[in-house]
């Protein structure tokens, strides 16, 4: 019998783009010999919507959006998400059932532990982290907190919530002139793809950067900044996690800011990165220990600084659902590194129904 493989994609996200063609591509590259797909589209209103099982890859994202207008779309109450016994809400069509899910989400309700919790409460195995891991991974000040914890090397920081700055306004300046100094990154806790970020040079660049990243979250983190490349490693496996090959992102801003990532196209990635052996098994030997500090399963891709001036690596973040398209990094380095995009799909189901299976 096939495995029948739920591909979760859209989302409440700024990524929704992003994720649909995550899922063409991942769609087009699945063995359909060995698996059944069941597409369950998130809308940008996060309504969700199903369709039939694909037979096919899909020839554009339009047709993985189902249109709850046409005959085969259907909209689905959550709790009968994943199981076949009640019929769907609108379309008429009975929901799937499948055998695992695959989330291609990215950021809130995607990759913070929220959806995961979801997975967990329908006993649904699922690809990549669980609760704990998602969550710890979305929040910049945790993830520091653990990392901390497990003494992995990162730049200096403090975090206030909005209320702290309202109350306390001149000692977090004076707090952060004294032990961070400027320029400093100003930065949302929960947040990813550069969104609310700033570089501050003065107190006057700083107030606004504060204002502005209180925007996206009631917590701020403040950075030390450091001139620094910045080194990625993929992460892959359970318990017995494996690093590929470390790949150098070359951003075409003077940071990586939502506009290199997504926008100019401009942004270079290096695989793998041109750096010492020695700096190599360093990088890999510490993505491992940051992917069991936050105990990581699936899938991470682990992000350092090497600063330019003495070869000092900081752990930037984790990223417990890395861009995932066929041209990212993630999968990138693991060709490099010798699994293909294909193997890589089966080695994250594979993952998922071991780890499920152990929990029973
Ligand atoms: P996100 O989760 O949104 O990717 P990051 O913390 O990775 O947020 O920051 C985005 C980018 O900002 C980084 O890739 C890097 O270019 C720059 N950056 C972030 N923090 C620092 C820092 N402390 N020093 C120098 N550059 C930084
Ligand atoms: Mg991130
Ligand atoms: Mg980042």
């Amino acid at each position: 019998r096939k495995l029948k493989v739920g591909l979760i994609y859209g989302g409440k996200s700024g990524e929704h783009e992003v994720s649909l063609q995550t899922a063409l591509a991942v769609i087009k590259a699945f063995d359909l010999s060995k698996y059944d797909i069941v597409p369950f589209y998130i809308t940008k209103q996060g309504e969700w919507r199903t369709g039939p099982q694909l037979t096919a890859p899909a020839e554009n994202a339009a047709q993985l959006q189902f249109d709850t207008a046409a005959p085969q779309g259907s909209t689905l109450p959550i709790p009968s998400l994943f199981r076949d016994s009640s019929p769907a809400v609108g379309g008429g069509a009975a929901a799937p059932s499948v055998d695992v899910v695959f989330p291609l989400l990215h950021g809130t309700f995607g990759e913070d532990g929220t959806i995961q919790g979801l997975f967990e409460m329908t006993n649904i195995p699922y690809v990549g982290a669980g609760v704990l891991a998602s969550a710890v991974g979305m929040d910049k000040v945790m993830m520091k907190k653990v990392f901390a914890q497990e003494q992995l090397p990162q730049v200096v920081f403090r975090h206030f919530t909005r209320k702290q700055w309202e109350k306390d306004r001149p000692f977090f300046l004076m707090e952060i002139e004294v032990s961070v100094g400027y320029p400093c990154f100003v930065k949302p806790a929960n947040l990813g793809s550069s969104v609310g970020i700033s570089k501050a040079r003065n107190r006057d660049e700083f107030i606004e950067a504060v204002e502005y990243a209180f925007r996206y979250d009631r917590k701020v983190i403040v950075e030390e900044n450091v001139e620094a490349r910045e080194i990625e490693v993929s992460v892959l496996g359970n318990d017995e996690p494996r690093a590929s090959v470390p790949g150098e992102i070359v951003p075409s801003s003077e940071f990586y800011d939502y506009k290199a990532k997504y926008v100019d196209g401009k942004s270079a990635m290096i695989i793998p990165a041109e750096i010492s052996e020695e700096l190599s098994l360093k990088l890999q030997e510490m993505a491992l220990r940051a992917y069991q500090a936050i105990d990581g399963s699936g899938l991470t891709r682990v992000d350092f600084f090497v600063r330019k001036s003495d070869q000092q690596i900081f752990i930037n973040e984790v990223n417990t659902m890395p861009g995932f398209t066929p041209f990212s990094m993630y999968p990138l380095l693991w060709k490099e590194t010798g699994v293909s995009y294909q193997q890589l799909l089966d080695t994250l189901i594979d993952l998922a129904v071991q780890r499920h299976a152990e929990k029973q």
